[in-house]
């Protein structure tokens, strides 16, 4: 799916991705996971053609994303960001469908395929015409995977899409979720800085710091051969929040 090689991407002095090489597996969900500036949101912005390394090449089924190609290769990923991302001054249909309506889709098309999508991500017949200001925000966020699922990607590149949630909805968006990457079959790449969240989703995680991969594996391999103290520190202070809240 994807390959990785090499990619350093620099703001000003600093490498917000320094060297990284990654493959993603197909019909799997890898998540990116570590402290707050450790460059996840940049390597995903990477892999989405959106930003360009100053060093190393990204591959997707074989092709280099590059300036040229990122547009064609783009309609192949579905990108949700934290909150949706929706424009405020169109409805929830007009977002969803503003990408088959720029493709020429015609309207019966783009309606239906929106119909279908909302019943899979359960979202309510009545919300297709209010603004996103009227919606919940699990609401929105069903609205920008809606979005994101219309041309039926190959891959779901989300960027901490549930990070704006209060914990109930989360909890429940988190099962939703996951049933439809099941039930799709979709290859996910995943932002979270929340290891609960990231053990819950994750076949593959990969925890970074400063730019760089510090260990990828399964959650298990995170705590039982951590390959530095740092992997320990992270797994453990998050464990400490949970117990904490006497959920663990
Ligand atoms: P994360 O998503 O893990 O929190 P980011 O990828 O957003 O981290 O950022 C990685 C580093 O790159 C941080 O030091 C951040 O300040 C810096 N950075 C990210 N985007 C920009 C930008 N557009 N301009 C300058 N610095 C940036
Ligand atoms: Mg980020």
């Amino acid at each position: 799916m994807f390959e990785l090689s090499h990619i350093t991407k620099r703001y000003g002095s600093i490498d917000a991705v320094a060297s990284v090489d990654l493959v993603t597996a197909r019909g799997k969900t890898t998540v990116l996971i570590g402290p707050s500036g450790c460059g996840k949101s940049t390597l995903l912005r990477v892999m989405l053609g959106l930003i360009t390394p100053e060093v190393g090449r990204v591959q997707f089924d074989g092709d280099t994303v590059s300036a040229d190609s990122a547009m064609m290769l783009r309609r192949k990923m579905g990108y949700v960001i934290q909150d949706g991302g929706l424009f405020p001054h169109l409805t929830a249909r007009g977002n969803a469908t503003l990408l088959p309506r720029y493709l020429g889709w015609d309207v019966d098309r783009a309606s239906k395929r929106l119909e279908e999508l909302a019943e899979l991500t359960q979202f309510p017949a009545d919300g297709l015409d209010r603004y996103p200001a009227e919606l919940s925000g699990g609401q929105r966020q069903r609205v920008g995977l809606i979005r994101s699922l219309m041309l039926d990607p190959d891959v779901l590149l989300m960027d901490e899409p549930l990070g704006a949630l209060d914990p109930m909805i989360r909890s429940k968006l988190q099962e939703d979720l996951r049933a439809i990457f099941q039930r799709l079959g979709k290859t996910v790449v995943m932002v979270t800085h929340d290891l609960g969240e990231c053990a819950y989703f994750a076949d593959t995680i990969v925890l970074m710091r400063g730019g760089s991969i510090v260990q990828e594996g399964s959650f298990k391999d995170l705590v039982d051969s951590p390959t530095e103290d740092f992997v320990t520190e992270f797994v453990n202070a998050q464990r400490g929040v949970l117990t904490a809240m006497g959920e663990a």
